[in-house]
């Protein structure tokens, strides 16, 4: 809600006064990293605000990221370029060995050390992630990775990546979702040594790529947790990056409310301001209820997240509502605009592909509708 961490807010909305539109649609033209911005962010500690004190983070959990992100975007910015360095962590966090944590995140919480690489999706597997190919073959003390990722996001960006492999065939493991392990790859070492990192060029500014695995070579002390249990352990991630994307949403909402009900009451045509006309004010009003409850849901999961209680369906269905809300309040904000939600400078436009990947990525909206169906609800799965 807006009255959470008012300081928070204040503080990250006079850092994104700094990066108005231009420098979002420069960088959008050009297709190139905010690195400026993602400094900012950095140096000024938010992106580890989920890292514990001990380890050198603010520890103040997924409430107060979440205050961050939806600042953010409800500034016109995108957190899109860094907010996995914020939660990527997080399995390291719970499943790493402390010499894994005490060499890694005290510098990733300094910054200087980018974790915001998180390689799940694959060409062919698509969104059942149980038949994902890339491999890992035990050979020593290393593990030699073979295959090919796709979308895998800001690995040009990043020091580390998280990345899921199979350990142990599908065929061959009593559960689908046994068998895969997560290793933490070191891209600086990784690239040209058995990885080859190809940029994917996208709707949006979005820094995302292909990766292709020739026995690359992963020291096996980087292997995180066990062997054959790391699909439970990506689990975890997934609610911490569904609900900061969910606050993202509703942030991006919260813009598009903001600029259709300004734009609305000071348009005039045919005499009076367009706003006037229940037609208009009508869908902004829709857009708003929408994406305030969208923010409670988002405030239930976060409030679950930090109590270390089960938040999965929370979790996923804030990502629902909060990506449907603000692609609802994005077209919404086009249409009030007419002809200049499509002109480049009022940033509607940018702001509109960024927001429409929310319903696909990281998980997308059948796939959220299913669990709930199935998971929540105990109907009949389909696959
Ligand atoms: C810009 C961008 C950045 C990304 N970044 C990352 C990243 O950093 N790391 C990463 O691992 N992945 C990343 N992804 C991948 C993203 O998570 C996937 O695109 C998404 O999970 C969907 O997978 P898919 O594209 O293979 O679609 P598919 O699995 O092929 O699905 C296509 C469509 O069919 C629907 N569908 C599939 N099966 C069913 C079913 N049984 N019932 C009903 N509907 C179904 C899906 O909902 C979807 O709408 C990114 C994607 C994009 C576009």
């Amino acid at each position: 809600m807006t009255t959470d961490f008012p300081e928070i807010r204040d503080a990250v909305a006079r850092l994104c006064a700094d990066f108005p539109g231009r420098y979002w649609r420069e960088h959008d033209r050009a297709r190139s990293y905010p690195k400026e911005f993602v400094a900012a962010l950095s140096a000024a500690g938010y992106l580890a605000v989920l890292i514990p004190d001990e380890y050198g983070g603010s520890g103040l959990g997924i409430a107060a990221a979440s205050a961050v992100l939806e600042e953010i975007h409800k500034s016109g910015c995108n957190g899109a370029a860094c907010h996995a360095q914020m939660y990527t962590m997080g399995t390291l966090l719970k499943h790493g060995s402390e010499a894994q944590k005490r060499a890694y995140l005290p510098q990733i919480a300094a910054g200087s050390l980018r974790l915001q690489a998180f390689g799940v999706t694959e060409p062919t597997s698509g969104t059942d992630t149980t038949r994902i190919r890339t491999t890992a073959v035990r050979a020593g003390d290393a593990y030699r990775v073979s295959g090919q990722k796709v979308f895998i996001s800001r690995t040009e960006h990043s020091d580390l990546m998280l990345l899921l492999v199979r350990t142990t065939a599908r065929e061959q493991v009593a559960k689908p979702t046994d068998g895969m392990s997560v290793l933490l790859v070191d891209l600086r070492a990784a690239v040209g040594n058995g990885l080859t990192i190809k940029p994917l060029a996208t709707m949006m500014n979005h820094a995302t790529t292909e990766l292709f695995f020739d026995e690359l070579e992963v020291p096996a002390a980087n292997l995180v947790g066990e062997e054959g249990k790391g699909f439970s352990y990506i689990l975890d991630s997934m609610n911490a990056e569904r609900i900061l994307i969910a606050a993202e949403c509703v942030g991006d909402a919260r813009w598009f409310v903001a600029k259709a009900s300004a734009y609305a009451s000071e348009r005039q045509v045919f005499g009076r301001p367009i706003g006037q006309n229940q037609g208009v004010q009508f869908p902004i009003a829709r857009a708003h209820v929408q994406s305030e409850a969208a923010a409670l849901m988002v405030v239930r999961a976060a409030a679950l997240f930090d109590a270390g209680e089960k938040c999965g369906a929370e979790a996923n269905m804030a990502k629902l509502l909060a990506s449907d809300a603000s692609a609802a309040a994005a077209d919404v904000c086009i249409q009030t605009h007419g002809g200049y939600g499509f002109a480049e400078e009022y940033d509607i436009e940018r702001k509109f592909r960024e927001t429409r990947l929310y319903q696909v990525a990281p998980v997308s909206t059948n796939l959220i509708l299913s669990y709930v169906g199935t998971h929540v609800l105990g109907m009949p799965k389909s696959f």
